[in-house]
């Protein structure tokens, strides 16, 4: 998709620090991190979003989630961080393709906001 701002980024179209990539994820840091670690990581098929998701999808979203704890484990952040999928405007989302946030590197709060 053309107009896909995280499709582009795929792409290289849209410049990025990127983290980790493989067949089927790409993963970058978030350009207006919440926490000390703060990377998106997204399939590289377009998934408009998690309630978009099919049952053919189910692999693409465990190996998002997969690259994230890989990434924790990489960091050293495993004494606790949050993966996050914001699903639909009334809970942030923003960018309307499908994206894991990975957060860490500080004490995070329950229930968040
Ligand atoms: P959402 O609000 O959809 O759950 O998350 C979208 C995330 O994408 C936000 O945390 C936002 O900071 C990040 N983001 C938006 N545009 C860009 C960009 O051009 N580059 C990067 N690296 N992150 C972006
Ligand atoms: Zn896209």
């Amino acid at each position: 998709m053309n107009d896909c701002l995280f499709c582009r980024i795929v792409a290289g179209e849209i410049p990025v620090k990127k983290v980790y990539e493989d067949e089927h994820t790409f993963a970058f840091e978030d350009v207006n991190p919440q926490a000390p670690t703060h990377v998106l990581v997204v399939p590289k098929k377009h998934i408009i979003g998690l309630k978009e998701a099919s049952a053919e999808d189910a692999d693409i979203v465990g190996l998002c989630h997969l690259a994230a704890a890989q990434i924790a484990r990489q960091r050293g952040i495993e004494n606790g961080y949050r993966t996050v999928l914001n699903v639909g405007p009334g809970a942030g989302q923003s960018v309307f393709h499908l994206h894991v946030h990975l957060l860490g590197g500080r004490d995070l709060k329950w229930p968040p906001g």
